[in-house]
């Protein structure tokens, strides 16, 4: 079984890559959603291993879908990375505080510091 990996990013360009940069990392069950809204819907249909959780979204942003993902019953096991712009200074502790499990800055360059976030939380390597 494949890992479940979703994608939560408004701008579709960063989701692209974000994608684009996990299935060159290993095989993935990748789902997409372009808000916190369709996050919180995604999770509740068939939750996923691991988020990718953009912060700063219209219609409901990261920290609300985080919030409410949490409250889940489903969800309290899904493994949360934080999205966070470089500018916001802040963002990965507060990102923290609200029950993310890591923070990632944007944008996401460094394949190898993917790679070792997948590890360490859902047990992913390259061969996965
Ligand atoms: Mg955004």
């Amino acid at each position: 079984m494949l890992k479940k990996i979703l994608v939560v990013e408004d701008n579709e360009d960063n989701r692209r890559i974000l994608v684009y940069r996990l299935r060159k990392i290993g095989q993935f069950d990748i789902r997409e959603a372009a808000n916190g809204q369709q996050a919180v819907e995604a999770v509740q249909q068939d939750p996923p291993d691991l988020i990718f959780m953009d912060l700063k979204m219209p219609v409901m942003d990261g920290w609300e879908a985080t919030r409410r993902i949490r409250q889940m019953d489903v969800g309290r096991a899904v493994r949360i990375i934080a999205l966070t712009a470089q500018a916001m200074a802040g963002d990965e502790q507060k990102a923290l505080s609200i029950g993310c499990d890591d923070y990632l800055a944007k944008p996401v360059v460094d394949p190898d510091i993917v790679r070792q976030k997948l590890e360490r939380l859902i047990g992913a390597s390259a061969a996965a």
